[in-house]
C-alpha cells in the first residue's frame, strides 16, 4: 500500500522505515529541510538501534522516500500518519498546533478516500476535532466530506527498542467509526498481524485513553518503587531485594520497577501532565498522577541533597562528574533528562562538572554551551580524572562494563553516587569506594 508520514522523528521515521520493511510504498515529509536533506542522503537525524540498515535497505529499494512537502507526496496514498509533536504547553496541557497545522496540509492535498491515522499522542476528543476541521476543509473545496476518514492509533513503542517495538508489538491499538478506514487499517498492519500480533479495535476515546493511561501506570510505578526506596533508606530494608520479592509475583511482574532518579524523556513527564489537564477539564480526580509527579521531582531533589549532605551542605568548587546525560540508555534524547536538571542544578551550587555520555553529548552541549563551570568528555575515564564525586545518572551499558580499578586511581576520592542501582553495594565497598545507590544501604 502506499503511506504517507507527516513528520520524521522519533515516532515518524521509525513508523515510516518499519512500513517499509513491512512492505509498504512509503513516503515521509518533514518540514525541516535540514531533516530530510540528511534522510535523502541515507544518514539518520537520531540514534537508535537497527534503524540506519533499514532505512539503507528501503531507500535504496525506492521503498522509502522522504520529502519536505505534502505536495510531494503520491495523491494516491491509502493512508498518511500524523506523527508530529505534542509538546506540553504552559499549563500541561498537549500543544496540538503541530497536529493541526499537519490536519490542515492533509486537508488541502488529498482529492480521494484516504484515511488519516492520528499516530501522535493526542487527548481524549482530539481525533474527533481533527476529522471533524478535515472534512469541513473538504467541504468548503467543494469535495465530498467522505473523502476523509480519521482514526486513532497511539504509539507504544521505546526509544532504544523502537525497531523492535513496532516490528513486534505487544498489541496495535485503532480506535475507529468507520468499516471501509477499519479495512485499510487491517490491511497495513496484516504483515504483522499474520504473525500473532494483536489488532484491538476500539471507539475513538478509548484508543486515545489507552495510551495516556498506558504512559501514566508506568510512570506510576516508576514513582512507586521510589517510594518504597525511600522507605527502603528509612528503615534499613534494601529496594533491590524488594523488587526481586514483589516482581516475581505474577500479578505485579519484573518490569518498570528500577528504583533511581526518576523518569524522564519526551513522554512520560508530558503525557501524565496532559493526562492531569484532562482531568481538570473534566473536573475528575487525578491523585495518583499528582503522586506520580510529586514522587518524581522529589527523587531527583533526594539525589543532590544526598551528593551535598556527602559533601557537608557545599558543593562550592567540588570536582563532579555525570555519566550519562540521555534519559535512558541507547537513545540521544535527552528531552525532560534528569540529568539536566542535575547538571544544572550542580553549577548552580557552584561545583565544577564533567559530564560523559555515549551518544548524547552533542545534545548536552547544545543546551549547556561553554556555560563556566562545565566539561565535555568523550571518554568516560577522562572524565574522572580528578574528582570529587561521580554521579551515574544513566545505565548506559558502558558503565555498567566500566573498569573500576582505572576509575579509582583517576578520581581524586572515590565516591560513587549510582543513581541507576548499576554497582552492587558489597563490591563498592570492597572495591575502597563509598558507594550511595538508590534504596539501599550507603557505604560510609
Ligand atoms: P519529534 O519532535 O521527534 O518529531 C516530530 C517531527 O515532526 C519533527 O521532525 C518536526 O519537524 C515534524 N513536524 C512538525 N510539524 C510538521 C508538519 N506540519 N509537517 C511536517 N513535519 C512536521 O516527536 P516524536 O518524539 O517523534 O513524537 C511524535 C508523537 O509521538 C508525539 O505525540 C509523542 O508524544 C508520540 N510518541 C512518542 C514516542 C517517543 O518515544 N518519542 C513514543 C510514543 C509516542
Amino acid at each position: 500500500m502506499k503511506i504517507g508520514i507527516i513528520g520524521t522523528g522519533y515516532v515518524g521515521l521509525v513508523t515510516g522505515v518499519c512500513l517499509a520493511e513491512m512492505g509498504h510504498e512509503v513516503t515521509c515529509i518533514d518540514q525541516n529541510t535540514a531533516k530530510i536533506q540528511l534522510l535523502q542522503s541515507g544518514q539518520a537525524p537520531i540514534y537508535e538501534p537497527g534503524l540506519e540498515p533499514l532505512l539503507t535497505r528501503h531507500s535504496a529499494l525506492g521503498t522509502l522516500q522522504f520529502r519536505s512537502s505534502i505536495a510531494e507526496m503520491a495523491e494516491d496514498a491509502a493512508a498518511i500518519f500524523i506523527a508530529v509533536g505534542t509538546p506540553s504547553g504552559a499549563d500541561g496541557t498537549a500543544d496540538l498546533s503541530f497536529v493541526l497545522q499537519a490536519a490542515d496540509q492533509i486537508a488541502d492535498f488529498i482529492t480521494r478516500y484516504t484515511v488519516v491515522v492520528a499516530k501522535s499522542t493526542v487527548p481524549v476528543g482530539t481525533t474527533r476535532v481533527i476529522m471533524e476541521r478535515i472534512q469541513a476543509k473538504l467541504e468548503s473545496r467543494g469535495l465530498s466530506r467522505k473523502l476523509a476518514d480519521v482514526v486513532s492509533n497511539p504509539e507504544f513503542l521505546r526509544e532504544g527498542k523502537a525497531i523492535e517495538d513496532f516490528l513486534q508489538p505487544d498489541r496495535i491499538v485503532v480506535g475507529i467509526e468507520s468499516q471501509q478506514a477499519a479495512r485499510v487499517m487491517e490491511q497495513i498492519y496484516e504483515p504483522l498481524t499474520k504473525k500473532g500480533h494483536s489488532l484491538i479495535v476500539m471507539d475513538l476515546r478509548s484508543s486515545e485513553m489507552t495510551k495516556y493511561a498506558a504512559n501514566a501506570m508506568l510512570a506510576s510505578r516508576i514513582s512507586f518503587i521510589n517510594e518504597i526506596a525511600e522507605l527502603c533508606e528509612a528503615t534499613g530494608a534494601d529496594v533491590e531485594k524488594v523488587r526481586l520479592g514483589i516482581g516475581s509475583d505474577h500479578r505485579i511482574g519484573p518490569f518498570f520497577l528500577s528504583a533511581g532518579v526518576g523518569y524522564g524523556g519526551s513522554c512520560f513527564p508530558k503525557d501524565v501532565a496532559a493526562l492531569m489537564a484532562t482531568a481538570r477539564e473534566y473536573q475528575a480526580s487525578s491523585s495518583i498522577l499528582q503522586a506520580t509527579v510529586e514522587v518524581n521531582r522529589r527523587q531527583r531533589k533526594r539525589f543532590l541533597a544526598k551528593v551535598a549532605e556527602y559533601f557537608h551542605g557545599s558543593l562550592e568548587g567540588k570536582a563532579i562528574t555525570v555519566w550519562g546525560v540521555a534519559f535512558k540508555p541507547d537513545t540521544d534524547d535527552i528531552r525532560e533528562a534528569p540529568a539536566l536538571d542535575l547538571i544544572k542544578s550542580l553549577l548552580n551550587e557552584g561545583a565544577a562538572v564533567s559530564i560523559h555520555d555515549p551518544i548524547a553529548l552533542p545534545h548536552a552541549k547544545q543546551v549547556f554551551g561553554d556555560r563556566p563551570g562545565i566539561r565535555y568528555f568523550n571518554d568516560p575515564y577522562e572524565a574522572v580524572q580528578g574528582a570529587h564525586a561521580l554521579m551515574l545518572v544513566t545505565d548506559w551499558d558502558v558503565y555498567r562494563k566500566a573498569d573500576m580499578d582505572l576509575v579509582k586511581k583517576s578520581m581524586n576520592k572515590p565516591v560513587v553516587f549510582d543513581g541507576r542501582n548499576v554497582f552492587d553495594p558489597v563490591q563498592m565497598k570492597n572495591a575502597g569506594f563509598h558507594h550511595y545507590s538508590i534504596g539501599r544501604k550507603a557505604s560510609w
